[in-house]
């Protein structure tokens, strides 16, 4: 269960606003199964899976993906396809991919995830976001998170869009000590049902005293447009690398892929320049590091081809 401290209106360090959030958050945050955890690897699958996947698809993901690797060392050992296997249908998947390379680097360093920022940031796939949301919500340390839903409010409250470093030096002056659990997740909260894109729901919000876009009655444009790490609206999937990319992965997942059947794997074909268009594609899955070219010129899952 989320932990929350009993005796906010005790504290005198905090500032009236900070109370208001943090009382926003022991009155209910929402049931989310990785709230229920302090287990960084648990943590740190959540959060990968966060990046680019909605809340409500990811909690049963979650749990079978926690279920089938629930430590770093099993990830690391499993084949990379079982991998693909759990991860189908998330989108992006060279998360899972990057997923098992952290798995790899923490075994190869004793089994255990750092707690320490500039450890976290070596990890794959794991950026300044990611570090610290497993600092704030595995090891409960002083972390302010900035992600897409904390972006909007940073920029909302100070009335104007920020720029990267100005936006993270706010949300760190933001945080309470010793709070940065229950903070985070109250803000992240806020963020996806008060401070929406569209409409933000302000009557009641904790933040609505201090913030400088409501105060002054919502002027366009949009404070939150365009500043740091608030998510723009995504390129159209249909017709996209993307679609070709994850065609072609689940074709090879299926059974090994020969040129001659690459752009009908990545459903190109008939299309202009497919055959060199789908190479291209092939050619970005080996980078990631999810493909490879077995001794037939085949393309298969990366780590299958038999090592001579
Ligand atoms: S008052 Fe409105 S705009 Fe400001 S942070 Fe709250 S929900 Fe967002």
């Amino acid at each position: 269960m989320p932990r929350m401290d009993a005796n906010l209106s005790a504290d005198t360090r905090l500032t009236g606003e900070q109370r208001r959030v943090l009382l926003s958050a022991e009155s209910g945050l929402r049931d989310l199964p990785w709230r229920q955890t302090r287990d960084p690897w648990a943590v740190l699958v959540a959060e990968i899976m966060l990046q680019q996947t909605q809340v409500a698809r990811a909690e049963h993901r979650w749990v079978a993906f926690l279920k089938r690797f629930p430590t770093t060392a099993a990830c690391a050992e499993a084949p990379l396809s079982e991998l693909l296997e759990e991860w189908a249908g998330l989108g992006y998947p060279r998360r899972a991919r990057n997923l098992q390379l952290t798995a790899i680097q923490v075994e190869s360093n004793g089994g255990v995830i750092p707690n320490r920022l500039e450890d976290l940031l070596t990890l794959p796939g794991v950026g300044p976001y990611t570090a610290r949301a497993v600092l704030a919500f595995a090891f409960e340390q002083d972390a302010a998170i900035v992600d897409t839903n904390l972006g909007r409010i940073l920029a909302r409250r100070a009335g104007r869009p920020l720029g990267r470093a100005e936006a993270q030096a706010q949300a760190d002056a933001w945080l309470p000590s010793g709070q940065s659990w229950a903070w985070n997740q109250a803000l992240l909260d806020i963020g996806a049902l008060r401070c929406r894109p569209q409409a933000p729901v302000c009557t009641g919000c904790p933040v609505r005293r201090t913030c400088a876009w409501a105060r002054a009655s919502w002027p366009a444009p949009d404070p939150a447009a365009g500043s740091a790490a608030v998510s723009t609206r995504q390129a159209k999937f249909e017709g996209s690398a993307r679609q070709a990319r994850g065609r072609l992965l689940r074709a090879v997942q299926q059974g090994t892929v020969a040129p001659l059947g690459l752009s009908a794997a990545a459903g190109l074909e008939g299309q202009a320049d497919a055959q060199a268009r789908a190479r291209a594609v092939a050619d970005s899955l080996v980078n990631d590091g999810l493909l490879e070219l077995d001794g037939a010129g085949n393309w298969v899952i990366a780590g299958t081809t038999p090592k001579p």
